[in-house]
């Protein structure tokens, strides 16, 4: 049986700073970046996922606005 796993789509993700994926895992490990210093306001690359902490609930997926996240 295949458990899925989340992954980010790089060309969806806008770089929250407050990345509702991240401030919504229970496990701590939808992680968000820290701020750019070339783009203020934005986070200096997309989230970074801990698959060691990662549950596989799928949260992440539903919580993403910009459908980055997909269960795979
Ligand atoms: S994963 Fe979604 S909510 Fe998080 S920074 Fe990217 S676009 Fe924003
Ligand atoms: S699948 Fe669940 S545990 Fe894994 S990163 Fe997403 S919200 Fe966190």
């Amino acid at each position: 049986m295949f458990v899925k796993l989340p992954w980010i789509d790089h060309s969806k993700c806008i770089r929250d700073l407050d990345c509702v994926c991240a401030s919504g895992c229970k496990e701590g490990a939808f992680q968000a970046r820290e701020e750019s210093e070339t783009e203020p306001g934005k986070a200096k690359d997309c989230p970074i996922i801990d698959l060691e902490k990662c549950k596989r609930c799928g949260d992440c997926e539903h919580a993403c606005p910009e459908g980055a996240v997909k269960m795979i």
